[in-house]
């Protein structure tokens, strides 16, 4: 079970357990001083949030340490491996600002690997086993009963070693034999209990081809490619701690020419999705999302596409800091962490998502006023732009309202705002659209003395609205998204049921025709803005053509315009659980 919200470490110089450890390796002269970790992805699927930690954290110690860190693909089941995986995973780790010093493939060690297995049935320490995996399974006992002992086990090593030899040379069947370590059917740890070590499998593979009919398991292969590539400190998630001993086993027992050790921490789990591949390529392969890259999904490539930034990403990791026990990270410090990196760099810029027409009654027709912009109020070196003004505007729908309670302090009949970096106007009078009952058209009037957004007699207003001018508007569509999944702990289901049916059903709105100030026409795929009171938003990578771009929500504003607004009581926060 899930601790929620665990509070970030302080983001002090205080190192965490693996730093505190690695720190003391170095200084006894372990490894001979040596830090050297790895990054060892299966290419079964894109890179997620979870995989950004692992990442972090394997290339920070190297930095932190001055050693290095390899990208490792553990590519030892063909049947779910593709090119296509390996090509996104090197893209996402160098996105994230690493560079790796060595690139391996586990299959590039695949006769490595099988000599240490010959070594293995020469010592007396591995079988081949014909039972299946049912019967094996029946065997194998319970956490609270022990194992039998296959009946295979006693085989000889010259039968083993031919056996072996004829698994590798592709004469038996698929699963018909595996080699398995003879260690203790009788271990308290089930993994301990004659664990198998290779399995027949007539499957091409992407980078072998048909060179090999057996592969090795997981818990076989990785010990051995990392005291291959002289990995000093093989971290992993914490499911794997009961696994450590088979580790140690392996490593121990097979004469590799180096001698790794596996530190163990605690997975990133994030509230409102899942952080899984095997549960993200269902969402891919049963539509429930665009792709890999949909915006709203936690992979690295939805991430860059929903407008998240490398450093944000590096910055969460790092306040979410490591730990040894698994908890949940509120989604709202991943957020936090786009706001905090974006309010420095992303231009503002105003933008209307549901235009309402607003016209200025004493406004002279066809003229057009230039006013002066603040590009970005963090950055003055950003500088400012010019921003047409005319005589029909657009301002947000939710901006006006006929009957405006006495704490609404934007527009309504009668009353007076502040158009930001233009003029005060006051609202004479509306009209509404008889299909719909709705406003369709504001009608104003502009004080010319407050040019600039300042009455030179002092009078006050209490409301600043953005607005675009209607001649020079860019029409674009706008998506804003919410979170994936409407309930916190989505896998939490209850027996029987699917992570799938905590689905939000509101995770995407599309407005079509949000109206957009005339400089965001030329704004550059990727590039971030903050759209001013709304949030920050980015000129969506895929969808958007040269001067008509398609936005996506990358985040909204901390206390956005709708939170302060009285929401109906079951009307859920924008971004997660305070
Ligand atoms: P998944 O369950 O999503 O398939 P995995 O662990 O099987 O994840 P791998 O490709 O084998 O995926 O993982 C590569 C590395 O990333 C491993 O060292 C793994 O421990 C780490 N990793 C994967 N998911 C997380 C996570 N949620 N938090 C931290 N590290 C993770
Ligand atoms: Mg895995």
């Amino acid at each position: 079970m899930s601790a929620p919200h665990a509070t970030p470490e302080p983001a002090a110089e205080r190192l965490h357990f693996i730093e505190e450890r690695v720190q003391a390796d170095v200084a006894q002269g372990l490894h001979g001083g040596r830090v050297h970790t790895r990054f060892p992805p299966e290419p079964n699927g894109y890179l997620h949030l979870g995989h950004a930690k692992s990442i972090c954290l394997n290339f920070s110690l190297t930095q932190r340490f001055g050693g290095r860190c390899n990208l490792r693909f553990d590519d030892t089941n063909p049947t779910t491996e593709s090119v296509e995986y390996v090509e996104s995973i090197q893209r996402d780790v160098k996105w994230l600002g690493f560079e790796w010093n060595e690139l391996y493939f586990a299959s590039g060690f695949f006769e490595s690997i099988y000599e240490f297995a010959e070594e293995l049935v020469r010592k007396g320490l591995a079988y081949v086993c014909d039972l299946d995996a049912e019967a094996m399974r029946e065997l194998r006992g319970t956490l609270t009963a022990p194992g039998k002992p296959s009946p295979f086990r006693g085989r000889s090593v010259d039968e083993n070693l031919d056996l072996l030899r004829r698994m590798r040379a592709g004469e038996f069947a698929e699963g018909a034999r595996t080699l398995r370590a003879k260690i203790d059917m009788a271990s308290p740890n089930m993994n301990m209990r004659d664990p198998v070590l290779y399995r027949i499998l007539h499957a091409d593979h992407h980078r072998t081809g048909s060179a090999w009919r057996i592969y090795p398991t997981y818990d076989y292969a990785h010990p051995l490619c990392d005291a291959l590539e002289g990995i000093t400190h093989s971290i992993c998630t914490l499911e794997f701690e009961n696994h450590r001993p088979l580790y140690d086993w392996v490593r121990d027992n097979c004469s590799t020419p180096h001698k790794p050790e596996q530190i163990e921490f605690a997975r990133l789990n994030v509230t409102y999705t899942v952080l899984s591949k095997r549960k993200l390529l269902r969402l891919v392969n049963e539509k429930h999302v665009s792709g890999w890259d949909d915006p709203r999904l936690p992979t690295l490539s939805g991430l860059r596409r929903r407008g998240y930034t490398p450093s944000a990403l590096r910055t969460f990791c790092e306040r979410i800091g490591v730990a040894k026990f698994n908890s949940t990270i509120d989604v709202v410090q991943l957020e936090n962490a786009l706001r905090d990196d974006l309010n420095k760099t992303a231009p503002r810029a105003m933008a209307v998502l549901r235009p309402l027409r607003l016209v200025i009654e004493n406004f002279p027709e066809g003229e057009v006023d230039e006013l002066e912009a603040v590009n970005n109020p963090e950055d003055p070196a950003a500088g400012s732009r010019k921003v047409p003004f005319s005589k029909v505007l657009y301002i947000e729908r939710d901006d006006f309202r006929v009957d405006a309670p006495k704490d609404f302090f934007r527009l309504a009949p009668g009353k007076e705002v502040r158009l930001r970096y233009a003029y005060f106007v006051t609202a004479k009078s509306f009209t509404l659209d008889p299909a719909t009952g709705e406003v369709s058209e504001v009608v104003c009037t502009y004080d010319p003395a407050t040019r600039g957004g300042n009455a030179p007699d002092g009078r006050k207003v209490k409301g600043t609205i953005h607005w675009v001018s209607a001649a020079h508007a860019v029409n674009a569509p706008v998506r804003l998204y919410d979170h994936l999944f409407a309930a916190e702990f989505p896998e939490e289901v209850p027996e029987g049921q699917d992570f799938l049916v905590n689905l939000n059903p509101k995770s995407l709105e599309v407005l079509p025709n949000a109206q957009l100030e005339p400089s965001l026409a030329q704004l550059a795929p990727g590039k971030s803005v903050q759209f001013e009171r709304h949030g920050y938003f980015v000129a969506d990578a895929l969808d958007s053509r040269p001067g008509a771009p398609v936005f996506n929500r990358s985040v909204a504003l901390r206390d956005s315009w709708a939170k302060i607004e009285k929401k109906p009581a079951n009307a859920k926060p924008a971004s997660g659980r305070k």
